[in-house]
């Protein structure tokens, strides 16, 4: 079955203590519907401005990636973010966001969009998640990516946006402001009460935990040697995680943790290159490997 995924499509200028590359293509919902592409027809929500290369739109043809919701104002600045990593590649500082043509976008989806069964509200501002949310004719599973930004700024929409969503993914130190609380096993329950049936909490390096209604399901990350820039791969779990989910049938939990494996498969090919680079250039058959090979260190 198929997914759409709504987000930025942004131009990304990206500083690592060994590299500086400006004007990549990235944003949330780049990320995410490469990812997604793997493993499900994908669908591409999203607004570009007159300055967006026409490389890139090849490049998400060249995944097979619909683009027939990627608005195009050509009188407009695409959304540009830059970042900065510190020489541990954990820790990022945003040098700048311009939100450009994102600023007063409303999402119009196309008819053909209206009945996709799986959906990505990747990380974007909630009133733009809500829109989307409100064209949808009965989708049979939606995820929602956010950051600390919109927990900051619009609070009240994101909260909202948890009674509409099945499951609702976010990083730990996120979980922990929105909850106010450092535990993150009962940050999880204070947010499972907040809406959403699943949590799925991204621990970066460390893996991610996924809560349902069977329980918690803890997955590790893939052991990299290598980082070369870690932008992304948050959004590539995601993405990769619903695209896998959009090709299982059966017992939805169960194929949710196969997701998830999937979804951090597919982000350990993003940390090795820069923005969508690596990503880009891997195939089904090199994650499959990676899954095989996570699935042999966690097994006793
Ligand atoms: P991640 O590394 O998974 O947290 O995602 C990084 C991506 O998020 C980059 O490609 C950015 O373009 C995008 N991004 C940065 N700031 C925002 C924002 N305020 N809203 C949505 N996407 C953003």
């Amino acid at each position: 079955m198929s997914v759409l995924v709504v987000g930025t499509t942004a131009l990304d200028s990206i500083k690592t203590p060994k590299a500086e590359n400006p004007r990549l293509l990235g944003g949330s919902a780049s990320h995410a519907a490469v990812a997604a592409s793997f493993f499900a027809p994908t669908k591409l929500l999203g607004v570009v401005g007159g300055d967006f290369p026409t490389k890139y739109l090849r490049l998400y043809e060249g995944h097979g990636i619909c683009l027939k919701g990627l608005e195009r104002v050509p009188a407009g600045q695409t959304f540009h973010w830059s970042g900065e990593y510190e020489v541990n590649m954990n820790n990022r500082r945003t040098l700048d966001t311009v939100l450009g043509v994102i600023e007063h976008w409303s999402p119009k989806l196309p008819e053909s969009y209206e009945t996709t069964p799986y959906v990505l509200l990747a990380n974007i501002a909630p009133p733009i998640q809500h829109r989307v949310l409100d064209q949808l004719k009965r989708p049979k599973f939606v995820v929602a990516d956010t950051m600390d930004l919109w927990m900051n700024i619009m609070l009240p929409d994101l909260l909202r946006l948890l009674s509409r969503v099945d499951a609702f993914v976010l990083n730990e130190s996120e979980a922990a402001q929105l909850t106010k609380e450092d535990n993150v096993f009962t940050a999880i329950r204070r947010i499972h009460r907040l809406g959403p049936r699943y949590v799925i909490i991204k621990k970066g390096s460390h893996g991610a935990v996924l809560s349902g209604p069977k329980g918690i399901f803890i997955a590790p990350a893939y052991p990299l040697r290598k980082v070369v820039d870690p932008t992304g791969a948050g959004d590539s779990f995601v993405g990769g995680m619903i695209g896998y989910l959009a090709s299982t049938k059966g017992d939805l939990e169960k194929n949710l943790r196969r997701a998830i494996i999937h979804g951090t498969v597919t982000a350990s090919f993003c940390c090795e290159g820069f923005g969508v680079v690596a990503t880009t250039k891997t195939t089904r058959k090199a994650i499959d490997q990676r899954v095989k090979q996570l699935e042999a260190l966690v097994r006793f």
